[in-house]
């Protein structure tokens, strides 16, 4: 982690700013605040960043490049929102095509307020940001690292009461994506889901005896179906699910295809199955808010 607190590289996103932050955020390189001097160095380039500085706020034009921004980052990583505009969309707020802050679209792990922020802020941020990005990086490596703290197995109908909770706790990210809170995951009773035992195969993964998260699938003819990927918010971008999603395709080796579906917004979730080698092949109208996009996987790429 020593390299991390010596040498964080930062990349720097102008959402919609009126470049009064950004200004600020150059201060920080100049001579007089000198952020380099801390082996802190602004990257062009979002795979080898770790904290990433947003100015402005969320409007329909930028959201999708901060998302792919973000989503290019490598784990563990920080997200600071720098001025009040980046905060909570500040004086543009009320504006039409204004979402808000940052933190609509991803999640963010530092508020700098100010209008301008002011460079000293910067600095004491970022070093806020720092000392979130080690305690992240220990929950990655207990995660990723195979240290023993997370065990993933089958899980049996006894576990469905724990698992619905989770279930419902992680879809509440997407019903306010969609601002639709029918959707099934939160609307589905215990008792429909100790039925989904039946024919369904459900992993779990348990740390410190928690189910944290969880994942299930069932086959049909040569495909086998991927659903319901769920991984406690406090959890959330640390591997699991991507560890989730090859212990269950690893589960079906008689598969020949795999296929999982997201709603049409949700850009993160495509973006991770693309990151596994899924590809689009389908986009089906669910409802007004949204349309079910779906992926699929050849069994004999990809496959360790
Ligand atoms: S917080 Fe103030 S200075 Fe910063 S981008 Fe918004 S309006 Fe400009």
């Amino acid at each position: 982690m020593s390299y991390l607190k010596r040498s964080p590289w930062v990349i720097h996103y102008d959402a919609s700013s009126c470049n009064g932050c950004d200004i600020e955020v150059l201060a920080c390189l100049t001579p007089v605040y000198d952020l380099e001097r801390f082996g802190i160095i602004n990257t062009g380039n979002p795979k080898h960043a770790d904290i990433f500085l947003v100015t402005g706020s969320v409007n329909e034009q930028n959201k999708e490049v901060i998302q792919n921004i973000y989503n290019q980052m490598p784990e563990p990583k920080v997200v600071l929102a720098l001025g009040i505009c980046a905060t909570s969309g500040g004086v543009f707020r009320e504006c039409y095509n204004v979402s808000g802050g940052v933190d609509k679209i991803i999640p963010v792990d530092v508020y700098v307020p100010g209008c301008a922020v002011r460079p000293e802020a910067i600095i004491d941020g970022v070093i806020r940001g720092l000392k979130i990005l080690e305690e992240k990086h220990k929950k990655f490596q207990a995660i990723s690292g195979g240290k023993g703290e997370l065990t993933i197995a089958q899980a049996g109908i006894q576990d469905a009461g724990d698992i619905l909770e989770l279930q419902k706790l992680a879809y509440q990210s997407e019903a306010e994506l969609y601002n639709d809170f029918s959707l099934s995951p939160l609307t589905q009773t215990l008792e429909q889901l100790e039925d989904d035992f039946k024919n369904k195969f459900f992993l779990k993964s348990v740390m410190h005896d928690k189910i944290i998260g969880s994942v299930r699938a069932f086959m049909e003819g040569d495909t086998c179906h991927i659903g319901r990927l769920i991984v406690h918010p406090s959890y959330q971008n640390y591997g699991l699910g991507r560890k989730l999603m090859r212990e269950i395709e690893a589960y079906f080796p008689q598969a020949g295809r795999f296929e999982v579906f997201t709603g049409h917004k949700s850009r993160r979730n495509i973006y991770f199955h693309q990151r596994l080698g899924y590809k689009i092949f389908k986009r089906e109208r669910v409802s007004e808010l949204r349309d079910r996009v779906f992926m699929e996987k050849f069994a004999n790429k990809d496959r360790k």
